[in-house]
Parts: C-alpha cells; structure tokens; sequence
C-alpha cells in the first residue's frame, strides 16, 4: 500500500528515461542486454526496438524469433529518470560505459567498424607517386 495520493505512470508511459532491456530468453538469461534513453513513451520506444535495430536483430538472429511489446516490457529496467536532455544524454553514456551492455556493444561494432580513433588519425600508409621523366 502506497502513501502517497500522487497518480502513478504506468510503466509503458514513462517518458525521458534511460531504460535497460536484460534479455531473458533460452539461454541469455539477463547475460545480454540494451541500454537506451528516450523522450517519448516507453511503449513507443518498445515497438521500435520489435521491428528494427539492435533488440530486433538479437532476438532474431539468437532466438528466431520478433520480441513480444509485452515482454520487453516486462524485461526492462528504469535506471534513470531526469526531465532535462543533456542530463539524460550523460546518464546513459555513463551507464553504457559503466555496464557495456553486450547488444549495444556489438551495434556500435558492426555499424562503426572503422570508429576507432587510432584508425582514423593514421591511415595506412601511401607510397608517394612522382612523375618521372615527364617532360
Ligand atoms: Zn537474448
């Protein structure tokens, strides 16, 4: 029983969050998980990840199978709740650093192969050309 009077959001309508998502199918048992922030409704974000991106293509690829709305909801965890964005943007950078959810690990690999900065400041090296006897 609750104290207080305050109406209380039903999880599915929580707005600006960074959410965790432990998947819980066969044999991850909460090994593999997301973490993501939203400004709009949870449910809203719930139907985006069962048809496309990183959630989609886990249960796809490891379990055969498109998430149920209904179970990613019940797979998924509020870490943090704050109104201003920048906030919530650090929030989640944090707790991706901090956690290294292993589905948004193995998104930012096979989206940003070349992402390293080490990659990026030295290309490989070119043999240089020079024109001879050119005249
Ligand atoms: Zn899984």
């Amino acid at each position: 029983m609750r104290n207080s009077t305050a109406p209380v959001t039903p999880k599915e309508a929580t707005t600006n969050v960074v959410y965790k998502i432990s998947c819980q199918e066969d044999h991850c048992d909460s090994s593999n998980s997301y973490i993501g922030r939203i400004s709009t409704t949870l449910w809203h974000r719930m139907h985006s990840h069962r048809n496309q991106r990183s959630i989609f293509q886990h249960f796809t690829e490891t379990h055969i199978m498109k998430p149920a709305l209904e179970k990613l909801l019940d797979q998924t965890e509020i870490l943090y709740k704050e109104n201003y964005f920048r906030k919530l943007q650090i929030s989640k950078a944090i707790s991706i650093t901090c956690q290294r959810p292993s589905i948004n690990i193995q998104a930012t690999d096979s989206i940003l192969p070349s992402a390293c900065p080490q990659e990026r400041h030295n290309p490989p090296m070119q043999p240089h050309l020079q024109e001879q006897g050119a005249l």
